[in-house]
């Protein structure tokens, strides 16, 4: 199967949660119980610090970490590099008066890598929205695995939820990672994986469906009054769900005038090579955006975009 032979490329990803220790005790701690610090291709021990997101560690592809204390006690949690990536772009500074949500929020490895970033301080600061009950039941047990303080879990549609709320209107930071195809998974079984029997006509239909709700879940952030910052992912590898969806967006009522803009490719990964498909948006816009593609680079297919609030007077849009 070409998925399993592209997945084994994918190292098994582990971040450590900083909310239960540090980077130095966990690597410490994987050392004395017999692995070593080298490339985690070269032995089935080896492992290495990540490149572009700290506290992710990557391990060769079949470790299993499911009996090991560190998993067990929620001092690291398994979670893919790519998936790492929307927490870390928009890095609510937790020194400021951030207030943040998480729109759809389970099983919660975003939730808790953001109240990681927010050093789990907060009255609670983090709201993570959850609309789905059973799902809702697994993000409550993941952020008490994880000793989140700082969220508040809420099981409500995102959608009903009125911006201007007096316990919601000075949301500053908003997280959206909203149910996609997840043609972008590989490696994973638990996850919604594209059927391949499918005609043309029934996939574009359905992908246009889910296009429709991810715009409206883009134009529902933009009307927090006080929002800055809205991080907008997928684990899909469709420009329909992806850079069609940031056009849209931004083109819309809530955008209009340029009220909201996409940051610059040096506020969003700037490193990270593989951007967004200029002939799928307004090709400036596309450095702006992220995308990682399944078997190249070793992570699953996935998708970051942020749009910002534009502090500049609003001006007409250019043509
Ligand atoms: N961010 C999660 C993580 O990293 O663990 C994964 C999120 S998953 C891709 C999308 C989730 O959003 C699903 O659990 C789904 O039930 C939930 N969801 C979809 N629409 C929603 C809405 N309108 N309000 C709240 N949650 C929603």
């Amino acid at each position: 199967h070409n998925g399993d032979e592209r997945a084994g490329l994918i190292p098994r990803y582990v971040r450590v949660n900083t909310n239960l220790g540090t980077l130095e005790e966990v690597v410490e701690s994987l050392t004395s119980g017999g692995f070593v610090l080298s490339d985690p291709f070269s032995s089935k021990n080896g492992f290495s610090k990540d490149p572009h997101v700290p506290d992710l560690l990557s391990f060769a592809p079949s470790t299993s970490f499911h009996d090991n204390q560190l998993y067990t006690d929620g001092k690291i949690i398994l979670q893919d590099k790519a998936s790492c990536f929307p927490a870390l772009v928009l890095s609510p500074p937790a020194s400021d008066n951030s207030v943040v949500i998480d729109a759809t929020a389970a099983p919660g490895n975003k939730t808790s890598h953001l109240s990681a970033l927010m050093m789990n301080k907060g009255k609670p600061q983090l709201f993570a929205f959850e609309r789905d009950r059973k799902r809702f039941s697994i993000l409550k047990m993941m952020l008490s695995k994880a000793a989140c303080k700082n969220v508040s879990p809420i099981n409500a549609d995102f959608l009903t939820v009125d911006p201007h709320d007096a316990q919601f209107s000075s949301v500053t930071h908003i997280l959206l990672d909203p149910s996609c195809s997840g043609s972008g998974i590989v490696n994973r079984l638990d996850h919604l994986v594209e059927t391949e029997t499918e005609d043309d006509t029934t996939k574009d239909d359905r992908l246009d469906k889910l296009a429709a709700f991810q715009l409206l879940m883009i134009t529902h952030a933009m009307r927090f009054p006080n929002v800055k910052k809205i991080v907008y992912s997928t684990c899909s590898i469709h420009a329909t769900e992806n850079e069609h969806v940031v056009r849209n967006a931004l083109s819309s009522e809530e955008a209009k005038d340029g009220s909201f803009i996409l940051a610059p490719q040096h506020e969003v990964l700037p490193t990270w090579p593989r951007r967004g498909y200029p002939e799928e948006i307004d090709p400036e816009y596309a450095s702006c955006l992220v995308r990682c593609l399944p078997g190249e680079d070793s992570t699953n297919g996935f998708f970051v975009s942020c749009f910002v609030k534009n502090q500049e007077i609003p001006r007409k849009k250019r043509k």
